[in-house]
């Protein structure tokens, strides 16, 4: 899978995608990832990509053209490396609600293009022009979408192959299955007094399960009532 990002901070998006995980990921070829400099795409010599917004009010906005240019570049640049045309995100603090359904469906795409914007936001008709979608990363207010774009492209490469070591890394996670995960434990068997659940050193792999199953189940029962109902629904429906 390849991910592009248009932003006026591309070497913030390239430094955290070179660490860690993602990083060996990328330096192994399993995913590709670019971020792209839209203040590239302006047609003035100042180089100024916002203006006062119409109507008044404080603040700036990011003007369409520089946007609109930079991600049909982009658009043809991908289309060139020989992907399918990118599914085009812009990270808005009015989109959707982002998720692991979310991560899992974006995760089926070959190629994402996540657009960030800044200062008071984006001029809504780039956004009308060449969005497939808009996704907010929580109810709260970010002074840029690059941190977003980051949270996006960060959760959707690891559910993508040879990112992970297996599939168990994700599928047994919290929120993949609908629950959250169950508490876990490592060495050593007593720390300041308090000890690992004598379930988890037997040996007994069955009971190990059951265990974590009705810990799984009781963490969000307890924490997420609302995941909780979701789960008991599409069990229920299952199994009727
Ligand atoms: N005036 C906008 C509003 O009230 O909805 C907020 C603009 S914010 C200061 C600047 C940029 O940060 C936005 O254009 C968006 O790209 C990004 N952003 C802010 N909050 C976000 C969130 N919760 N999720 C995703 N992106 C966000």
């Amino acid at each position: 899978m390849r991910i592009d990002v248009a932003t006026l901070f591309p070497e913030m998006c390239e430094r955290v995608m070179s660490e860690s995980i993602i990083g060996r990921a990328r330096r192994r070829g399993h995913i590709e990832f670019c971020a792209h400099q839209i203040r590239d795409y302006t047609l003035n010599r100042q180089k100024q990509v916002d203006d006062y917004p119409y109507g008044g009010g404080h603040g700036m906005i990011m003007q369409a053209q520089p946007i609109y240019d930079c991600c049909q570049d982009v658009i043809r640049q991908v289309e060139q490396a020989g992907h399918a045309r990118p599914h085009v995100v812009f990270l808005t603090a009015a989109g959707q609600p982002w998720n692991e359904e979310h991560c899992k469906r974006l995760a089926t795409y070959d190629s994402l293009l996540l657009v960030c914007g800044h200062y008071e936001g984006i001029d809504e008709r780039v956004i009308e022009a060449l969005a497939d979608e808009e996704i907010s990363i929580g109810d709260y207010v970010l002074t840029g979408g690059e941190l977003a774009a980051l949270v996006v492209a960060d959760s959707v490469f690891r559910l993508c192959p040879g990112v992970l070591s297996s599939p168990e890394g994700y599928e047994e996670e919290s929120y993949y299955s609908g629950l959250l995960e169950y508490p876990q434990y490592s060495r050593p068997e007593e720390w300041n007094g308090r000890s690992v659940p004598p379930v988890l050193l037997s040996g007994h792999h069955e009971n190990i399960a059951k265990w974590r199953k009705e810990q799984a189940l009781e963490r969000t029962r307890s924490r997420r009532p609302d995941l909780y109902r979701e789960y008991q629904k599409k069990v229920n429906g299952e199994n009727s």
